[in-house]
């Protein structure tokens, strides 16, 4: 249910009809919109009809939400999210660009590929501390040195940092060292780790899984914001079809269809999605073309001896020309992209 509050209802008046959400045993989600604060009412839904705070001062009207996606949802929030990432901002004019390796391998590497990553424009580094690997035998990540070393080059660079989580058991570590918490396409609807990842307030990147439907990806992120972090972005990464020229299908058109679903921004990955460098910027421009927020692309500096996904990194000078051909299309869009002068 949504409780949609007057527009000159009082912080006194928000905080009794909460209270009273909670005593009819749902969960209250306030959401401050432009002109009006909206309370999102989430629990089973045979309880008690919501319908009764009709009559509490200061609310407008109770509306429910008919989709099974609440807190995502553009009913509860009809104008679009902006994420902060400790100063960068996801969702805004600005087209945000995440780049870096797939796995930080060492000081050298990420130390490297965060300066010429940084000179290209590049805003956050990505870069996997811990590796979900299909095979056990492959490498699995340095783990917390990997985490120092992120935190190094954040230091070094002033770039935001993203890693990926794979277990719940690294939560504490992650949110000690990252800005932003990515939850991979493999972990996409592991509804604990989504859960515990929502008790945290840290900018959580939620992968779409690569056989998960648009509505399943909008219900895990339901999952985080249920528990109160509301600061999500969304990464279409290409989902498995019949087709094998290419790694997985970038699926491109889920980008209006999220936008038409709901508040949150939406990035692409066009470096897992095509699994060739040769594709990353052609489909990179084609996501902003399609309405994308933003990017992530595995950039290292000599992608052939990378310890993953070596075949779909660019090298620092191709994602130097990458930034600058997104740019045209960001700016045919309306969008602005910052290049650094060299
Ligand atoms: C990654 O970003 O390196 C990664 C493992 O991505 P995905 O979860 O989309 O496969
Ligand atoms: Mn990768």
């Amino acid at each position: 249910m949504i409780i949609v509050m007057k527009k000159n209802a009082t912080e006194a008046e928000l905080e009794a009809v909460k209270d009273a959400i909670i005593r009819l045993g749902y969960k209250p989600h306030a959401i401050q919109g432009v002109e009006r604060t909206v309370i999102g009412a989430v629990g089973h839904e045979d309880k008690t009809p919501l319908q009764i705070l009709e009559q509490t001062e200061g609310v407008e009207a109770v509306i429910p939400i008919l989709k099974p996606w609440k807190l995502v949802s553009r009913d509860i929030k009809p104008e679009r999210s902006v994420v902060d990432v400790d100063g960068v901002i996801i969702g805004g004019k600005e087209i945000t660009i995440i780049a870096g390796p797939c796995s930080v391998e060492s000081e050298e590497q990420i130390i490297e590929t965060a300066q010429a990553v940084r000179a290209a424009g590049a805003k956050i580094l990505r870069g996997g501390a811990y590796k979900p690997r299909t095979s056990p035998y492959a490498f699995q990540g340095l783990e917390i040195t990997g985490l120092k070393l992120l935190a190094q080059a954040r230091s070094l660079t002033g770039l935001k940092i993203v890693t990926e989580i794979v277990s719940v058991s690294e939560i504490d570590l992650i949110c000690e060292y990252s800005d932003m918490i990515q939850i991979g396409a493999r972990n996409c609807q592991n509804y604990a780790l989504l859960k515990r990842v929502g008790q945290t307030r840290l900018p959580v990147l939620l992968k779409r899984g690569m056989a998960t439907t648009v509505k399943e990806f909008l219900m895990s992120a339901e999952y985080i914001m249920s528990q109160g972090n509301y600061q999500v972005v969304l990464c279409e990464r290409g989902i498995r079809t019949f087709e094998d020229s290419t790694r997985f299908t970038l699926d491109l058109n889920c980008v209006p269809v999220l936008n038409e679903l709901t508040h949150l921004p939406v990035i692409v990955d066009p470096s897992h999605g095509t699994g060739n460098w040769r594709y990353v910027t052609p489909m990179g421009r084609a996501a902003i073309a399609a309405g994308a927020d933003g990017l992530t692309v595995e950039v290292h500096p000599n992608p052939r001896e990378a310890f993953s996904d070596g075949p779909q990194s660019l090298k620092p000078e191709k994602f130097t020309e990458f930034m600058s051909e997104v740019r045209k299309i960001a700016l045919a869009m309306g969008r602005d992209l910052a290049i650094p002068k060299i």
